[in-house]
């Protein structure tokens, strides 16, 4: 337990506390979990003892670790990155060959990779030689799969079509292979022996998933959770010392083996738990996902007849809403239709003034990817909900968005300039690691230079500041976490969770900060990653480290 007294401080640093924009220091000093200092090197050494490590951190910007507050880290198992980059048809169905060639054949084979384009989904036809008579099933982005002929034949489609998944067929009725879940993480659903099921392949997605995230400096994050199995092991996890991150454990009530009922029964409320495992709330999706043309519009998709769909029905969510808004629970709602986000104000204004409450925090997930129409930001504000964007869909997803709603629907995507002019609460997301990356330096160069993945610029009037979008991922996101008092600024007193970078995000540029590689990130005075970046902080650190 000699962490707790354990006293580190760091010297020849940029410490951006993140308090306001010109408040900036070169030292900081940690004692246990905690900062216990910031100021100018002689004042901070002034307030540590002889026995404090001292370490020179060559001119790296300290910065709050940051937050995301929509994550679904379990989907790292679908997401196992074995079909990542690959850039035509030919190329997933060569990476597939070579998976087959070297697994055992297992009961069930899923591979995935974030692929966005239909043209490079393989269908059955396509994966017949391949595959042969083996279960192999594709997972490409957010709910969209590809399978085999034999794990086609597997299910009974009759049975789960309507409910979790729509299967694509062509002309004559035969089903094409591609098969789009409704919601992320759905396959479980239809595939009885799919590994997310058991905990063993669930602990192996989290441990790859908090990787992922420490490397990109993000110390705590919000997971939307289905049923019992990740909750039992973070706890497992935080008592064997092996928890890296901080979770924030959002419980979805729809499409969960989690009921609202037995949440209002246990009494849980925002706020609940310790400093590393927190309920934050509950969780419903309205509609579907926009790159598969599930987002509920009131007018159609371009070139379609179809409006999108809901997930659930209209008066069961409002009665949802209504049922946790009155128990105190903070709601986050999956809106990204402008016809299913017209559902969900209602839904919202309709609890609100039933159980007037100023302080809910109730959060609209996906809200300003897509063009809202102002009386509806109008809205947002009026009854205090939070926009909860994902900045990175302007990197991966945003070039979809004229094609599939039109010109005048398209024209400001990520409109985040609008909903704070509007006097809007926004705080961010990246839905890793489903559709979007989850870097959060990516997500804040999109916010200040509008480039996509393509290099292309979008909207540019809709444009941030760097404090605004730096504000975004630290302190904004920690109110949102009702945790303000803890996290979103280096402060004495405040938890030492701390993201580090070579360049300083308020004076780098856009670019810059898009290619920069995170150097270390720190929760509660452990360094959870230090990157291998030629650096003299990594180097400094690494010693440290090897000597500690
Ligand atoms: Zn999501």
């Amino acid at each position: 337990m000699d962490h707790l007294d354990t006293e580190v401080v760091l010297v020849g640093a940029r410490v951006r506390t993140m308090r306001d924009p010109d408040d900036v220091h070169d030292a900081l000093a940690i004692r246990g979990s905690r900062i216990a200092a910031v100021g100018d090197e002689a004042s901070v050494r002034a307030r540590v003892s002889s026995a404090a490590r001292v370490v020179n951190a060559g001119g790296a910007t300290l910065l709050p670790g940051f937050i995301d507050t929509h994550v679904h880290i379990e989907d790292s198992i679908l997401f196992d990155w074995r079909l990542e980059g690959a850039r035509s048809r030919a190329e997933v169905l060569a990476r597939v060959r070579a998976v087959i060639e070297t697994t055992p054949d297992d009961e069930w084979l899923v591979i995935g990779g974030t692929i966005l384009d239909p043209q490079v989904w393989p269908t059955a036809a396509d994966l017949a030689g391949i595959c042969r008579g083996r279960n192999v099933v594709l997972a490409f982005s957010s709910g969209v799969h590809s399978f085999s002929p034999a794990a086609l034949d597997r299910i009974n489609w009759a049975g789960v079509r309507s409910e979790h998944a729509d299967v694509e067929t062509d002309e004559s009725g035969t089903p094409t292979g591609i098969v789009r879940m409704r919601g992320v993480g759905r396959l479980h659903y239809i595939i009885p022996t799919q590994p997310t099921t058991t905990s063993a392949a669930v602990r192996s997605a989290l441990t790859l998933g908090l990787r992922e995230l420490a490397k990109q400096g993000v110390t705590s994050f919000h997971h939307m959770i289905t049923n019992r199995i990740p909750v039992q092991i973070y706890q497992e996890m935080y008592a064997n010392g092996e928890l890296s991150l901080r979770v924030g454990l959002l419980t979805r009530v729809y499409e969960s083996e989690i009921s609202l009922d037995s949440i209002i029964e246990t009494g849980l409320a925002p706020g609940f738990g310790n400093e590393y495992i927190r309920f934050q709330g509950v969780k419903v999706s309205i509609d579907g996902y926009f790159p598969q043309g599930g987002a509920l519009f009131s007018e159609p998709y371009e070139g379609t007849c179809s409006c999108g769909y809901l997930r659930i029905g209209v008066e069961e969510f409002t009665d949802l809403v209504m049922r946790a808004h009155a128990a105190g629970l903070r709601i986050c709602v999956h809106s990204n239709g402008d016809q299913a986000t017209r559902h969900v104000l209602d839904a919202f204004a309709q609890a609100i003034s039933a159980a007037p409450a100023r302080d809910h925090r109730h959060r609209v997930e996906h809200a300003g990817n897509i063009y809202l129409p102002p009386e509806m930001v109008k809205e947002f504000a009026e009854l205090r909900l939070v926009a909860v964007p994902n900045p990175t869909f302007m990197h991966s997803t945003v070039s979809s968005v004229t094609p599939r709603l039109g010109q005048r629907r398209g024209r400001h995507p990520l409109n985040v300039r609008q909903l704070l002019d509007a006097g809007v609460t926004v705080g961010v997301g990246s839905d890793f690691p489903a559709l979007h990356p989850g870097d959060p330096l990516i997500g804040m160069a999109a916010l200040i230079d509008r480039r996509s993945l393509s290099g292309s610029v979008y909207a540019p009037e809709e444009s941030i500041e760097p404090w605004e979008a730096l504000s975004l991922y630290t302190r904004r996101n920690a109110w949102l976490s009702f945790e303000e008092r803890d996290k979103g600024t280096l402060e004495s007193g405040k938890l030492a969770d701390i993201a580090v970078l070579p360049c300083d995000p308020m004076e780098a540029g856009a670019e810059t900060l898009r290619s920069s590689r995170v150097l270390a990130t720190m929760v509660g005075g452990r360094w959870v990653h230090v990157g291998d970046e030629d650096h003299r902080f990594t180097e400094n650190i690494s010693r440290e480290i090897t000597h500690a």
